[in-house]
């Protein structure tokens, strides 16, 4: 049951057909993990505390540093220098007092315990922390909802093969090579801090509907391609790769 608080709280979503008191509770059970706290962590924390999911818990052990301000958008100026997991979280209860919002001044790694979260975010900006992700979300049969963004593009897609074994992984589509990887990092190539805003909040709205939204169909299996200098947005649809290391077995 939803107490009179929150039932104000989230009034403007409770009314919306299919989602009601029903899906509030649904979010107010939930734990998030998210992993990094920068350009795309700053937007999924605030959102998904505002929206309520009871449980999030925040890992980043980078300083706030003045070059990330024109796109993390929780750092403030004064907060240039503090650990940006602790920072966040501080912003996220400010928002909303009635969740749980913890965090670990810690990097992501394959060591890392994801058992007790039922979603994971994928704020990260490396490759490494990416394919760790998915491999350990697969073992572990998470939802994992990563983003990525540099210059004026992003990326979004939802990754849910430990629980339904048809569909593909992220390596699937980004199998690992030897080459050098193109620099893909916003600290070599740039970005434009709305784009970062942008794939962040679709990243709770898909947060949103796998956890009550249940309707309406998942993007899993399916990588959205937003391009901000053209204005345009693709859906491509993900083959599995039946050798693929991580999802295959
Ligand atoms: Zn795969």
């Amino acid at each position: 049951m939803l107490s009179d608080d929150d039932l104000n709280r989230y009034a403007r979503q409770v009314i919306i057909p299919n989602f009601n008191e029903n899906g509030q509770e649904k979010l107010l059970n939930t734990k998030c993990l998210i992993v990094g706290a920068g350009g795309l962590g700053c937007p999924v924390g605030l959102y998904a505390s505002a929206a309520g999911f009871g449980y999030i818990e925040i890992w980043d052990e980078d300083i706030i540093d003045a070059t990330n301000l024109n796109r993390q958008i929780a750092h403030k100026n004064n907060k240039v220098g503090h650990n940006k997991a602790k920072n966040l979280a501080k912003e996220c209860l400010e928002i909303n007092p009635n969740i749980s919002v913890k965090f670990e001044p810690k990097n992501f790694s394959v060591s890392s315990n994801i058992k007790n979260f039922d979603i994971i975010f994928d704020c990260s900006d490396n490759q490494d922390t990416k394919y760790t992700l998915n491999y350990l979300s697969h073992k572990y049969n998470k939802i994992l909802i990563s983003g990525s963004a540099v210059q004026m593009e992003g990326q979004l897609s939802v990754w849910k093969s430990g629980l339904d074994k048809t569909l593909p992984c992220y390596e699937c589509i980004f199998p690992k090579t030897t080459e050098k990887a193109p620099i893909t990092n916003c600290r070599e190539a740039g970005i434009i801090g709305p784009i970062t805003g942008f794939i962040g909040s679709m990243q709770v709205s898909e947060a949103i509907k796998e956890v009550a939204l249940l309707n309406y169909p998942s993007i899993a299996g399916y990588l959205f391609l937003y391009d901000g200098f053209s204005q345009s947005l693709d859906k491509i649809k993900i083959i599995k790769n039946n050798d693929c290391p991580t999802c295959s077995n």
